[in-house]
């Protein structure tokens, strides 16, 4: 079968050949209808990044999936063949406590895999073959939003991380009232994580700003503006915020210069939520104050590190592709603005062209 594969650390990435896999006893198997492409895969091309199954050279690249199940293997109840299919991409340790209760996400070892990523191969390929345990069903009406799914997983993830610390606070106390109607929330950058958790915040009842380096006139500042989100340009700097503060901010940028910015954008009280994963090495300029964390410790401000999902998070993604649905008809689904064939896999790594969300291959119909 076909697939697109890369040999990190060697940069580069090729169409070929790879064995096609059948579905033993337990296990599904699927055909690709779409992959995402998100900065991640652009960084395995690049070499910065990603492993090789074990004893091999090359790795199947691709995480952002969906497919359909064209095989059933024995003792799989709850799949049927032509179903919906999303997979997840982080496969457990085996040896930890959370990886064994299938929250990889919060692996203590390290030693997780992750399709497409870390020695285990990905989904930019005609088919895979996969347990149950790491398969969502996905209802039909979200057959054009669904490819969107595992991008959203990381949001659900931050958003609940955030609104956890958030709850620290717990109701109201007695005598007072609840304070400011809606809570604050910014988002840094509108690429498809941006964009995504905008809206799971204002679906969540969360007043909205978005942040990016460009006019109103983009499609994601369009489309922001349907669903009642402020977007602010903010390419002269943050000042363009004009000193406001927001009770929970996710970041998606990878940058640690804007990283340390944000802090400052926290009241008492706020969560800042960095999902963004930033290269080593010194903050560029940043001529970093000790009082920005002083600041952290006396406001009880909370920093928090998410990466990765866990299938609850896929669940509750769908919910809110559901409640994206009634609320605002197919507006997720125009954040898959590009959809290329595998053939234009050059195309679509090769950066993300201008005005474009998510960039989608796509494998079969
Ligand atoms: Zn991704
Ligand atoms: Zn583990």
């Amino acid at each position: 079968m076909k697939a697109l594969l890369v040999s990190p650390p060697a940069s580069g990435v090729r169409l070929g050949e790879a064995p096609e896999p059948s579905a033993g006893p337990g296990e599904l198997k699927v055909r690709l209808l779409e992959c995402g492409i998100c900065g991640t895969d652009r960084d395995i091309v690049a070499g910065k990044y990603g492993t090789p199954p074990p004893g091999r050279t090359d790795l199947i690249l691709g995480h952002e999936n969906l497919g359909r199940v064209v095989e059933v293997g024995a003792q799989v109840p709850d799949f049927r063949v032509g179903d919906l299919v999303v997979a997840t991409v982080r496969r457990g340790c085996g040896i930890c406590r959370y990886c064994r209760a299938n929250r990889s996400d919060f692996c203590e070892t390290g030693l997780f895999t992750e399709r497409g990523i870390k020695a285990r191969d990905g989904y930019l390929t005609e088919f895979y073959v996969e347990q149950p345990e790491y398969v969502v069903h996905v209802p039909r009406a979200h057959r054009l939003s669904a490819v969107l799914l595992e991008p959203l997983s990381v949001v659900e993830k931050a958003v609940a991380e955030g609104r956890r610390v958030l709850g620290r606070l717990g109701p109201a106390p007695p005598g007072t009232d609840a304070g400011p109607s809606a809570p604050t929330a910014l988002v840094t950058g509108t690429g498809a994580v941006g964009m995504l958790a905008a809206l799971v915040l204002a679906a969540e009842g969360f007043s909205v700003t978005a942040i990016d380096r460009h006019d109103d006139r983009t499609p994601a500042a369009r489309l922001l503006a349907q669903v009642g989100v402020a977007h602010v340009d903010v390419s002269a700097g943050l000042s363009a915020l004009k000193g406001r503060t927001f009770d929970l901010i996710v970041e998606a940028s990878g940058s640690p210069s804007l990283d340390v910015a944000l802090i400052g954008l926290l009241p008492p009280n706020g969560a800042l939520v960095l999902t963004g994963i930033p290269p080593e090495g010194p903050v560029p300029g940043s001529g970093l104050d000790g009082g920005v964390f002083r600041s952290v410790v006396l406001g009880n401000r909370a920093i928090v590190g998410s990466v990765n999902a866990n299938r609850r998070h896929f669940e509750s993604g769908l919910r809110h592709l559901t409640a994206f649905r009634t609320r605002w008809g197919t507006l997720a689904e125009q954040l898959v603005s590009r959809r290329l064939p595998l053939g234009s896999y050059s195309d679509a790594l090769g950066g993300k062209a201008e005005g474009t969300i998510k960039t989608v291959l796509t494998l079969s119909d």
